[in-house]
């Protein structure tokens, strides 16, 4: 069971809905997305502002977990 609702980009991606106003949502997200890269305001990270291990305790997951997304942003960044 799920706390997401529908016609969310979260819902749509995270768990595959495809009704109507999930994939509207991600139409929405990916028009704003391409926007933005085209005006050159794409920010796809933000700072979270705290460290590592907060964060893992915030989303749940492991610190080195949350160390190897860091690592893999900045690696995606330094690609583009
Ligand atoms: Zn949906």
């Amino acid at each position: 069971m799920t706390a997401r609702t529908h016609g969310t980009y979260t819902r749509y991606k995270l768990e595959g809905c495809r009704c109507y106003p999930c994939a509207g949502a991600a139409s929405d997200y990916r028009a704003n997305r391409e926007r933005a890269i085209a005006y050159g305001t794409w920010q796809p990270f933000v700072d979270h502002g705290c460290t590592p291990e907060a964060a893992a305790q915030r989303l749940g997951i492991t610190v080195g977990y949350v160390k190897a997304l860091h690592r893999l942003a900045i690696r995606r960044e330094a690609a583009a």
